[in-house]
């Protein structure tokens, strides 16, 4: 830990106040954001979040050390979205007998989960510490790690929860401080409600935590029948898992606060019995197209895989770091407004830092970086500094390395992060001689790969070099 720890504010959705940031252990600060749901190819609002507390992630591990930041990301991979678009990709096939209903949510988990890891690291984002995926954690586990069926016992045990109509619901009633993040009271909530649609619920606000699946649909043996998880339960149990019944920072975007959020927080706190789930509730602008958040079901989207490899936005394709440039430029809890101008900015201030830069490597970096960093993520005035700064160019490499944009990558016409990507399939495959082929093809053009372990997660890695 530095002496430059003390220095970091964060603002906390909770209190709506910016504070000091304070771990509950500096030695294993712990952090959660929720992670994507797994049917369909992300859009560039998606990435935000992903972007935004990868920066964060990065500080954390730069004042508290690389070894004591453990960071959750969830792969939701039960949903019923993610069912209905198995039944329309395998419909034929189901029907034919050849594959199940459960192996082909199985493929459309798997592709998408893969096609999201490519875009983000195209973005230059870190993969967290853990990636747990919801399926594995509905069950009670072998290792005893928290299970999302184990926490509705405990509700239900405690006076939280009970099972109406094939269902088990949160009894929003039994927790006196709920809807505290949202700041939505319950009895405003009740007044507002219509004529009671869901009969079986004691309050219209009683949300799912089970719900039975007919014999088509996926679902997990359970105490309350065969049967498939709520959304929220399975932040709460994946939490749980990996940082415990309290941790320190839990993020996503604005629209996560009601209700998800909200819910998690009742889940956790209720079955745990503890005043807290998270101490800083972290929340993200959203991104916008002129005014509109950008949203699967505005239609207005534009994905990360058409942004990096089409030319469907603004007639070319874009390089992941003036993505994220764009996304670092303004602060990360007000909105972003999506234009090609806004990608063309971020394009002439990354080749501007290129130049300042002189193919400089890393050196340290400055305290003032840290200082605009750790009031907020102050990106905005972080990259007015990059901007600015006079300092010796080791030192400009360093800082802009810290909020994972590379000055020293020096642009080729080569893809090299797709035949990278492409390579690593091939050995995870263990089809060892197409692998090489792109090795040594690269090599003949002047590109070296070096493979490497992950410090933190211990994955194979691959850096390249430009030889020329
Ligand atoms: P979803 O797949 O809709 O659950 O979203 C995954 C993550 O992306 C969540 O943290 C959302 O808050 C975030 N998100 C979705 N749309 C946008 C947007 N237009 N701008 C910023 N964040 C978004
Ligand atoms: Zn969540």
């Amino acid at each position: 830990m530095s002496a430059t720890t003390q220095g970091l504010k964060l603002t906390n959705t909770l209190t709506r106040a910016k504070e000091p940031f304070r771990p509950i252990d500096p030695h294993n600060v712990r952090m959660y954001v929720c992670g994507p749901t797994v049917y369909d190819f992300a859009h560039i609002g998606n990435a935000r979040p992903v972007i935004v507390f990868d920066v964060l992630f990065r500080l954390l591990r730069h004042l508290y050390g690389v070894d004591h930041v453990t960071y959750v990301r969830n792969i939701t991979d039960v949903d019923d979205k993610i069912n209905a678009r198995a039944l329309r990709d395998f419909g034929t096939e189901i029907e034919a007998g050849r594959v199940t209903l459960n192996e082909a949510i199985r493929r459309v988990t798997e592709r998408t989960a893969d096609q999201f890891h490519e875009d983000v690291a195209a973005l230059g984002c870190l993969k967290p510490t853990f990636e747990p995926r919801a399926t594995e954690f509905v069950l009670p586990r072998p290792d005893g790690k928290a299970d999302m069926v184990t926490l509705i016992g405990q509700l239900i045990e405690r006076g939280h929860a009970y099972e109406a109509n094939g269902e088990v619901l949160f009894d929003v009633a039994s927790m006196p401080d709920y809807g505290r993040l949202s700041r939505r009271n319950l009895e405003d909530q009740q007044a507002g409600a219509r004529v009671a649609v869901d009969a079986h619920k004691k309050n219209p606000a009683d949300f799912v935590l089970w719900k039975r699946s007919s014999p088509e649909e996926p679902g997990w043996e359970s105490p309350w029948g065969r049967g498939r998880p709520g959304w929220h339960i399975e932040c709460s149990a994946m939490s749980a898992a990996f940082l415990g019944e309290t941790f320190d920072i839990h993020g996503g975007g604005l629209d996560l606060i009601f209700p998800h959020h909200e819910n998690e927080i009742a889940q956790s706190r209720c079955a745990h019995g503890t005043p807290v789930m998270a101490n800083y509730w972290l929340h993200n602008g959203f991104l916008q197209v002129e005014g509109r958040k950008m949203a699967k079901s505005e239609g207005n989207f534009v994905t990360i895989h058409e942004l990096l490899r089409t030319e469907k936005f603004g007639g070319r394709k874009w390089p992941g770091e003036v993505l994220r440039l764009a996304m670092l430029m303004t602060h990360y809890r007000e909105p972003i407004d999506f234009s090609v101008r806004k990608l063309e900015e971020a394009e002439n201030v990354l080749a501007k830092l290129r130049r300042k830069a002189n193919n400089a490597t890393a050196g340290a970096v400055d305290p003032s970086f840290i200082d605009a960093l750790s009031d907020d993520l102050d990106l905005p005035q972080y990259v007015r500094l990059l901007n600015a700064t006079d300092l010796p160019e080791p030192a400009l490499v360093a800082a802009a390395a810290l909020i994972g944009i590379d000055l020293s990558a020096i642009e080729t016409d080569i893809d090299v992060a797709n035949f990278v990507e492409r390579r690593l399939t091939l050995i995870r495959e263990k089809n060892w001689a197409e692998a090489d082929r792109i090795r040594d093809d690269l090599l003949a053009q002047g590109i070296q790969l070096k493979d490497g372990k992950d410090p933190v997660t211990g994955e194979r890695v691959t850096t390249w070099e430009v030889k020329r």
